[in-house]
């Protein structure tokens, strides 16, 4: 078996420090000295809920989340969230407005790629005769093509509701590669000056392929921020929630006033209730999590993180503008709306993207090859060093040299 590791470029499950997969190795086999093996022991050891806390100590430390809010822990993925959020917010809407009706109970959704697509698909699911779906903007209608998620629309097209039950956005398009701007005088930064702010704003983020590449504006702001691991801080499994704390509702008392029941599993406040172990969690992920933000720290934290990944990003964005200079490259994204976690772009000519992934994939760079819906994406989660982005541009370069 060849122990030789390749540049991988995978938009997720994706890369992990080989640092971190070291240490993770001795921990399966005794954690912190305990002599029994992370994924042997229980949930309920004191060991593990102090490398818990500590893990949760540090998401807060680093990210800056106030006490406001909870750090919640569950599994089900990102994809879990698309239901549980929909369900939370419904509760609280319901205790606050005991006899809205449902074309009152408004769920606004702005719809700036696949993933939030699929998030209001779901909450038309589960909010059929209880609540009204509205699509607060999509994208597809400022595309290039008219059908493509290729841009985050002017603020001017934003239009919210009075008082939504949720206002709901994706910060980063995976599939896609959009993602909103953090820069606030961008006409592609998220239109937080348009939310009203006379009540608490109902404003739900995912963040699952963004979490902890840089710090998440006006935080505080938000209702709910949730992102599964597999991006940039673990392995699939575990899924990290930031909840403020109106947002954790007693669900049966919602439910005697008519919304539909919560699953127990799925509610936040069963898991702030339990100390995010109710049920036995993701122990190994967690783990493995833990030891990506301890590392994290170790290396400054989110401004680190957040100089690299600028220009990592940076960097690659002009080589694929060189590429499309020459006529060989064509960007799949507006300017201003590309995201720093996934580059998609496609490779013009015949038979040239599968040139482009074959060359790379002989100099052991992996990972490549975009959703099916887009073309090439390069994934540029934390663990891809700069020197491997540089790497992957000598390649680009060469490649544009040679058509
Ligand atoms: N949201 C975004 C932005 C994603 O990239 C993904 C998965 O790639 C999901 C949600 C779904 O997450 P999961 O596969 O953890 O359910």
């Amino acid at each position: 078996m060849s122990t030789e590791r390749v540049l991988n470029f995978g938009a997720g499950p994706s890369a992990l420090p080989l640092s971190v997969l070291e240490e993770a190795q001795k921990g399966l086999v005794n954690f912190n000295g305990t002599g029994i093996g992370i994924a042997e022991i229980s949930h309920r050891s004191k060991e593990f809920q102090a490398f818990l806390d500590d893990f949760e100590k540090n998401i807060r430390t680093q990210l800056g989340v106030p006490p406001t809010h909870r750090i919640l822990f569950t599994q089900g993925g990102g994809t879990s969230q698309f239901s549980a959020v929909v369900l939370n917010l419904l509760a609280r809407h319901r205790l606050l407005h005991p006899t809205a009706t449902a074309e009152e109970t408004v769920l606004d959704y702005v719809v700036t790629g696949s993933w939030s697509k699929k998030a209001a698909e779901e909450a038309r699911r589960l909010a059929a005769g209880n609540a009204t779906v509205r699509t607060v903007v999509d994208s597809r209608v400022y595309s290039k093509d008219g059908k493509s998620f290729d841009n985050i629309p002017p603020h001017a097209e934003f239009t919210f509701s009075d008082d939504p039950a949720l206002i709901y956005y994706c910060e980063n398009e995976t599939v896609d590669g959009v993602e909103f701007s953090h820069d606030p005088q961008s006409p592609a930064s998220f239109p937080f000056h348009l939310l009203k702010r006379d009540a608490l704003v109902p404003l739900v983020a995912d963040y699952s392929s963004s979490f902890m590449c840089r710090p998440i504006p006006h935080l505080a702001d938000h209702a709910v921020i949730y992102a599964g691991a597999q991006k940039n801080i673990g392995p699939a499994g575990l899924t990290i929630l930031i909840v403020r704390q109106d947002c954790i509702v007693d669900v049966d008392a919602a439910a005697k006033l008519g919304v539909t029941p919560v699953p127990l599993i799925l509610s936040y406040k069963t898991l702030a209730d339990s100390g995010s172990l109710y049920n036995t969690p993701s122990v190994l992920p967690i783990y493995m999590a833990g030891l990506v933000l301890q590392r994290m720290k170790e290396k400054g934290g989110l401004p680190y993180y957040e100089e690299t990944n600028r220009r990592k990003a940076q960097k690659l964005y002009a080589i694929i503008h060189e590429g499309e200079q020459k006529g060989v490259f064509r960007r799949k994204v507006q300017q201003g709306s590309e995201s720093w976690m996934n580059a998609v772009f496609e490779v013009l000519g015949e038979g040239a993207e599968k040139k482009f992934l074959e060359g790379a994939e002989k100099e052991g760079m992996k990972g490549l090859k975009g959703h099916r819906s887009v073309c090439v994406r390069v994934s540029l989660y934390n663990a891809v060093t700069e020197e491997e982005v540089d790497k992957l541009i000598a390649y680009m370069t060469r490649f544009l040299g040679e058509s």
